[in-house]
């Protein structure tokens, strides 16, 4: 079932949805449904799946020289999602990026998923390998997630990139994009972020997920501004857990969030991996149990590596 309808069909009652990653190159699945079982008692409405793009490295060669080749951690984002609706009956929704990706892939990608009877995709632009500075498209694939939506919508009107193809199937995909309450790292300023959002719903997005944030106003001031531009579509808040203080620096350095004097206080006290569970789980109740009273259409959790805490929100929240 579509995201979008999943929220019709919720009206009004706030749903729960979670996110994982694939599963390092070499992990079973069994790591994966290890993570979810506790959680499918709280029957999340959909679950997504990331996707990670090759990372260049260099290997030496018999002669002692080096070839660059391209390795990928974390592949099997479609596998998973096929082993997730297989397995728990549940709505997955693949990750699609730009990055890496020829227009010809891409559109082999959204043919395999529609076959597999996937009816969502988030579609984001991701980001520049490790070893590189700027997010450089592939030669003959897209810049901006927005060029990854278009050619989505127009699968979903029968129209394909192999020119070849005449009154080609329809795909039917939900089509999900990312937001940023406090602003995309590279936007020069919030309005212009809002701007690039917004065309990217005009050209045919039908839900939005937003960046973690862990200052409720952040989500609130943001749906806000997206309403002023007639930006009318539902806006999932994505949360999740602080437990420990290395991730007062490595958040905000990796996802440009701010982490509130509070929350970071509160951490910086901790003396035990327990007590910094504890000051992550009490902050996630507060923002789920004010976004629920707010009448968020869906509450996003970032699960990456911290079930336990996910676990407990829930049990306390549901
Ligand atoms: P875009 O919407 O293309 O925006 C990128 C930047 O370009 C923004 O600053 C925007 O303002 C600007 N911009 C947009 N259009 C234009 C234009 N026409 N001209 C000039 N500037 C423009 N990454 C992964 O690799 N895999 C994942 O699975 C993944 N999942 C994510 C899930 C969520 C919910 C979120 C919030 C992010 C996720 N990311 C993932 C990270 C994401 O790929 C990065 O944040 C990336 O840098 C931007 O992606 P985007 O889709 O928002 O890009």
């Amino acid at each position: 079932m579509k995201v979008t309808d999943h929220i019709k069909k919720a009206a009004g009652k706030t749903l729960f949805s979670l996110e994982i990653l694939p599963p390092m190159k070499g992990k079973s699945i069994e790591s994966i449904f290890h993570v979810l079982d506790p959680l499918m008692e709280f029957k999340p409405s959909f679950i997504n799946v990331t996707y990670h793009r090759a990372e260049q490295v260099f290997k030496r060669k018999t002669d002692g020289s080096f070839e660059r080749v391209d390795i990928r951690k974390r592949p099997g984002t479609v596998g998973i999602c096929a082993a997730l609706m297989n397995h728990y009956k549940v709505d997955a929704v693949p990750h699609l990026i730009c990055g890496g990706f020829s227009k010809d892939e891409t559109e082999n990608a959204l043919i395999d998923l529609s076959f597999l009877g996937i009816d969502n995709v988030l579609a984001l632009r991701g980001d520049a390998p490790k070893n590189e500075k700027y997010f450089q498209p592939d030669p003959n694939g897209h810049h901006y997630a927005i060029d990854l939506v278009k050619q989505i919508k127009n699968l979903n009107n029968g129209v394909y990139v192999e020119e070849t193809i005449e009154e080609g199937g329809k795909t039917d995909f939900c089509i999900g994009v990312a937001g940023y309450p406090e602003k995309h790292f590279e936007s020069p300023n919030p309005d212009m972020d809002l701007m690039h959002l917004k065309h990217k719903i005009d050209a045919g997005s039908d839900y939005i997920t937003t960046q973690m944030f862990f200052d409720n106003q952040k989500y609130h001031q943001f749906v806000q501004a997206c309403r002023e531009v007639n930006i009318e579509v539902p806006i999932i808040p994505g949360l999740k857990p602080i437990t420990s203080k290395r991730q007062l620096i490595t958040i905000p350095s990796l996802f440009h969030v701010d982490i509130p004097t509070d929350l970071a206080k509160e951490i910086m006290l901790c003396k035990t991996d327990a007590e910094s569970d504890q000051v992550g789980e009490d902050w996630l109740v507060m923002q789920a149990q004010d976004l629920i009273k707010q009448g968020a259409p869906v509450i996003h959790f970032y699960t990456l590596g911290k079930p336990k805490v996910i676990y407990n929100v829930m049990k306390r929240i549901c």
